[in-house]
């Protein structure tokens, strides 16, 4: 806050204050400053207010504590337009975030600083641009702050090299006649931890794309079914009373206009309509069981990750136990971390690496993880919209990693983190036949205790 703004607010109470006591309330947050100033004018009677007056208030005076935050998203912050700036900023923040982990696993000297070296070995953190292949090997550029490098990948490298994306690598060679010869790439990459064992059940689900003709609703029924302890037996009953949380990544309605001619393939085709039956869905989620829903490509909210959540009109038809989140989002499940991203960019990975595949998603999301970022490639089918803070990098890291978007189901864990792709609850459609798409629908994960089980509610 600063200082004058300090002074007219006592000047509010009819009060004048000494600098230093301007300078010790200078850091408050608003709210708390508000409240200080006039719980000071309420409990001092002198004109002029001295620092012992505030040292003293702030001493008697009850700080409100900071909600603590249990979803972290781009809800309510974003802050672009689109400039050239916000993409200049956009980059910069990404590679600021990323080289820091980077460089947690190895050093690292500036581009501009290779000069000075002959024939040894350098390190260099930098971001991948324009990946060539020659057959034999593959050359790439890596470029920091201070300038660019070319680098050189033979024999295995080759192949890492031709998985780069805008990636922010470290690489480790022999610098010589102006470029570096690679023996490593590093990855910023995640540390290997415990799995988080839990003794309450996390349910993940996606794509429910409500209004859609193939929205599967009998085996959908049978699910809430499940949850509700109506149908099942034994173990999986048991299972069902312990579940406290269902995630779903997003895809809630099946949308209006995301492809030519969706109206034929649309039961509602009226998007309000559309989440008014999304509502009456999940209302039969029993109501101890907190939703966290999140939003795809399908959804009312606009295309550009990060997305915000669903907007209030649209939330306000669901009922009290769902909260909205935006994509991606950090929620917090009583201390078990999940990192929900709906997953588009799994399309790009899965068609620009062979070795990925639609029939094994999580293959894709582990690149993610690898990578520290939900988007690694720029300019592919996924729109990123340029915020000041890519909060499309990977900063934390979470116990759960829950996508959906590809329609098909995968498990397994990755350095003790969970990746989930939890399928769809929508069948195949006409578009997916003729694009030899098999997605496996009404396929449930359901993580309690540190493992991970699959319920099938397909018939
Ligand atoms: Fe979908
Ligand atoms: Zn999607």
């Amino acid at each position: 806050m600063d200082k004058r703004t300090i002074v007219k607010k006592f000047a509010v109470y009819g009060r004048n204050v000494h600098p230093l006591a301007v300078e010790i309330l200078k850091d408050l947050d608003q709210k708390n400053l508000d409240n200080v100033i006039a719980y000071i004018c309420k409990t001092v009677d002198s004109f002029v207010i001295s620092p012992e007056d505030v040292m003293r208030a702030l001493k008697s005076y009850k700080f409100e504590e900071k909600p603590k935050r249990d979803v972290k998203d781009v809800t309510g912050k974003s802050m672009c337009e689109g400039t050239i700036e916000d993409f200049i900023a956009y980059f910069k923040s990404r590679f600021e975030k990323v080289s820091s982990f980077v460089r947690r696993r190895i050093g690292g000297i500036k581009v501009s600083a290779l000069e000075k070296f002959r024939n040894e070995q350098v390190e260099v953190v930098g971001m991948v641009k324009d990946v060539r292949d020659y057959g034999e090997f593959a050359m790439f550029d890596l470029e920091d702050k201070t300038g660019v490098v070319s680098v050189f990948a033979g024999g295995k490298l080759r192949e890492v090299a031709l998985e780069l994306f805008d990636d922010v690598i470290g690489v480790v060679g022999i610098y010589r006649n102006g470029r570096i010869y690679a023996d490593r790439i590093v990855f910023p990459d995640i540390p290997i931890r415990e799995r988080a064992r839990r003794d309450f059940g996390v349910v993940f689900i996606s794509d429910t794309h409500f209004g859609s003709r193939e929205f599967l609703e009998r085996e959908w029924d049978l699910f809430t079914r499940w949850l509700s302890g109506e149908v099942g037996s034994g173990r999986l009953l048991d299972l069902a009373g312990k579940v406290k949380y269902v995630v779903i990544a997003g895809d809630i309605v099946d949308g209006v206009g995301i492809y030519p001619k969706q109206e034929e393939d649309l039961l509602i085709t009226d998007i309000y309509s559309q989440y008014e039956y999304a509502a009456e869905q999940l209302e039969k989620i029993p109501k101890d069981i907190k939703i966290y829903l999140s939003v795809g490509n399908h959804d009312a909210i606009r295309q550009a990750e990060p997305q915000p959540a669903l907007p209030k009109e649209i939330r306000d038809l669901f009922s009290n136990n769902v909260v909205h989140v935006g994509n991606p989002a950090y929620v917090n499940l009583d201390g078990l971390n999940v990192l929900i991203y709906h997953g588009r960019s799994l399309d790009d990975l899965i068609t620009k690496i062979p070795r990925l595949s639609y029939d094994r998603p999580q293959e894709a999301m582990i690149e993610l993880l690898k990578r520290r970022h939900l988007c690694p490639l720029y300019g592919g089918k996924t729109p990123i919209a340029p915020e000041r803070e890519d909060l499309l990098v990977i900063d934390e890291i979470p116990d759960v990693l829950h996508s959906g978007h590809i329609h098909t189901y995968g498990v397994g864990f990755y350095r003790g983190v969970l990746v989930v792709n939890s399928s769809a609850w929508q069948a195949q459609t006409e578009f997916q036949r003729k694009m030899n798409l098999n997605p496996t629908p009404c396929n449930v994960a359901i993580y309690y205790n540190g493992e991970v089980g699959r319920l099938r509610f397909c018939k």
